[in-house]
């Protein structure tokens, strides 16, 4: 019998049907929602104190934007990548902004989510020898999913701004 694929709605990665539930979160795949959550153990046992998992969290969550995903969801990656990328803020740092905003009364718009999907996605860091080599892949996802989201910049650093 021939294995079924299913493909994610946000990452576009094509994975074997493993028949998951799709997560209520992010707009994903159960399958490729799997590959996060193997990823999170990793990044969540971590241990360094720049927090490398909240890159990890907001590449996804920008990735995987639309659908069931929140408008706070897509907002916070946006900001969490664009305050990584070109302000050199730590995981740790960008969970402090994060706080601050949550306590701001501010209503998320709802971003669309590009045409093209960033070229990098979760099974490529996966797939990556775990280690400075892996970290150095959440970096690159960092800047494919932000520059992916181009059309979205200008927002995300006006959002910011009074934050920073
Ligand atoms: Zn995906």
């Amino acid at each position: 019998m021939k294995q079924s694929i299913v493909k994610c709605p946000g990452c576009g990665l094509l994975l074997p049907n493993q028949y998951f539930a799709e997560p209520a979160r992010f707009h994903a795949s159960g399958e490729c929602n799997e590959l996060f959550n193997q990823l999170s153990y990793y990044t969540a046992a971590h241990g360094k104190p720049e927090f490398i998992h909240q890159l990890a969290l907001d590449c996804y969550g920008a990735q995987h934007s639309g659908g069931v995903t929140k408008a706070i969801t897509t907002a916070f990656s946006l900001i969490g990548l664009y305050l990584v990328e070109e302000h050199g803020f730590t995981g740790k740092q960008v969970q402090q902004v994060h706080m601050a905003l949550g306590r701001s009364k501010t209503v998320w718009p709802e971003l669309v989510p590009p045409r093209e999907s960033a070229p990098v996605t979760v099974q490529d860091v996966l797939n990556t020898e775990a280690g400075d080599n892996r970290d150095a892949m959440i970096r690159k996802w960092v800047s494919a999913v932000w520059a992916s989201w181009a059309y979205a910049h200008d927002w995300a650093r006006e959002a910011v701004k009074p934050y920073i």
